[in-house]
């Protein structure tokens, strides 16, 4: 397998390339559009095709690349079950697995950032968390049908009982981490540390963070894959 950590700067969004070298067969997950050239390139020169992109979420802090891709290459968009997303080819739900060559995987659902969100576990070893678990934080639960009481289930019941060692790789990182454990994350995040279901709840809505600059635009964009122009 290949796996490469892709970083938007402006949004601080990291894009994930996934590729089974077999095949030269590959996958996006969370493209973001002004980056849409930089991964054409990359996929070029890797002498790989694109066959899906996919979605953690819809988001609201950046527009995605899918549209811009697909139109390109003619490669499958794919977000998570019950997402506003009337553009998308697929939808994928708790527990499926996608196959590209040899490479696997399996959806996870992890709500409460937004109402519907995956988590993506790649072969078993490599989990993109999207914007439910980031490195020593979470999402944020405060718009899109936020729910930090599901957030804080997610977390704690379905990805903190993933294997120790398995790697963490988030959405976002404002601080210039790039992967982390499972095993670190229970031990380090400050959100879930030492706090109850109730006590996260109560963190959750004293946050007062400014909403992100693009939300106007990026959620009805993001709902049509990022298709600008419609
Ligand atoms: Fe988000």
């Amino acid at each position: 397998m290949l796996f490469r950590q892709l970083f938007d700067p402006e949004t601080s969004t990291y894009t994930y390339l996934v590729a089974d070298l077999d095949t030269k067969t590959a996958m996006l997950i969370d493209p973001v559009l002004e980056q849409v050239e930089r991964d054409r390139q990359l996929l070029q020169e890797l002498g790989l095709t694109l066959k899906y992109c996919l979605e953690t979420h819809i988001h609201a802090d950046h527009i995605t690349g899918t549209a811009k891709l697909r139109e390109a290459t003619g490669c499958v968009g794919i977000v998570p079950q019950n997402a506003q997303a009337v553009c998308a080819d697929r939808l994928m739900k708790d527990g499926e697995v996608l196959e590209l060559g040899s490479v696997k995987v399996e959806a996870i659902a992890t709500l409460g950032h937004t109402d519907s969100h995956n988590a993506y576990l790649i072969n078993k070893t490599h989990l993109l968390t999207g914007d439910s678990l980031l490195i020593r934080g979470c999402g944020r639960t405060d718009f899109q049908s936020g729910n930090a009481g599901m957030l804080y289930d997610a977390i704690t019941q379905r990805l903190f009982t993933l294997p120790d060692e398995t790697l963490v790789y988030p959405g976002h990182d404002y601080r210039g981490n790039t992967v982390s454990t499972i095993a670190e994350e229970k031990q380090w995040n400050p959100r879930f540390v030492g706090r109850s279901r109730d006590e996260f709840i109560q963190l959750m809505a004293n946050l007062n963070l400014p909403n992100p600059k693009k939300i106007m635009e990026a959620v009805p964009a993001n709902q049509r894959c990022g298709n600008v122009a419609a």
